[in-house]
């Protein structure tokens, strides 16, 4: 008897569709908050940004050894954007959520109570098992590889039998390496930001392409675990 699969699934732009601006906001709010924090102007912000992305694998990893700035009080302030009135629910998304043959968890680069909120608002928080935010991965955002094995060890999955959806090629890349099953979510585009950061080869191809998450049955004929069964 084979263990059950897991479903990964990243959280803004790949549970909603990227039309919803969002997570667009949050970035915003990343921008003021260094920008006040440093008392710098928007482009000076936009190069510490890229530095620390670069350097610590978050801006906020770089906020926190640089200026002693409290992850609580900056996630608090970057996530304070108003869900509700943007993200409607899908029912659709979560009869699909419903359909799969194991356990299912969110992966994202947000705190752990934006998550909470944005799931909330999409009618699928009792979909989710389990939410591993930044504050899980201690703040070392996707695509650096210690949260991808830290979740791993955290739910006893094994690489081979587990499934990842992501909107980013770039996030996708070490689970594809990790050997976990890849499904990207719509067209990848990462932000300017992000190009200072090594970039997956244009040959990198994950194992599926959907155009919205509510089609992944669609590819899950070619995921090993159910490909078997
Ligand atoms: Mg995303």
């Amino acid at each position: 008897m084979p263990a059950s699969p897991l479903f990964i699934f990243d959280l803004d732009n790949t549970l909603y569709p990227r039309g919803l601006p969002i997570w667009r906001m949050v970035d915003d709010r990343i921008e003021l908050y260094v920008m006040q924090r440093l008392g710098v102007d928007a482009e000076s912000a936009r190069s510490v940004r890229m530095e620390y992305l670069a350097d610590y694998g978050s801006t906020l990893r770089g906020l926190m050894r640089h200026h002693g700035v409290l992850p609580e009080e900056y996630l608090e302030y970057v996530h304070d954007v108003p869900i509700s009135g943007i993200v409607q629910a899908r029912p659709e998304l979560k009869e699909m959520l419903a359909g799969l043959p194991g356990k299912r968890v969110v992966f994202t680069n947000g705190s752990l109570d934006y998550a909470n909120r944005v799931l909330a608002a999409l009618g699928v928080a009792d979909m989710m098992e389990e939410i591993f935010g930044i504050e899980f991965m201690e703040y070392n955002a996707k695509p650096s590889l210690y949260p991808y094995e830290k979740l791993l060890k955290a739910t006893g999955a094994v690489a081979k039998d587990s499934l990842f959806c992501d909107d980013s090629r770039r996030n996708l890349l070490p689970a594809y390496e990790m050997g976990i099953f890849t499904v990207q979510v719509g067209e990848s585009v990462d932000p300017p930001k992000a190009l200072l950061m090594k970039a997956p080869p244009p040959s990198f191809r994950p194992h599926a392409v959907i155009g919205d998450i509510c089609d992944l049955p669609d590819v899950l004929h070619a995921f090993p675990p159910l490909a078997k069964a």
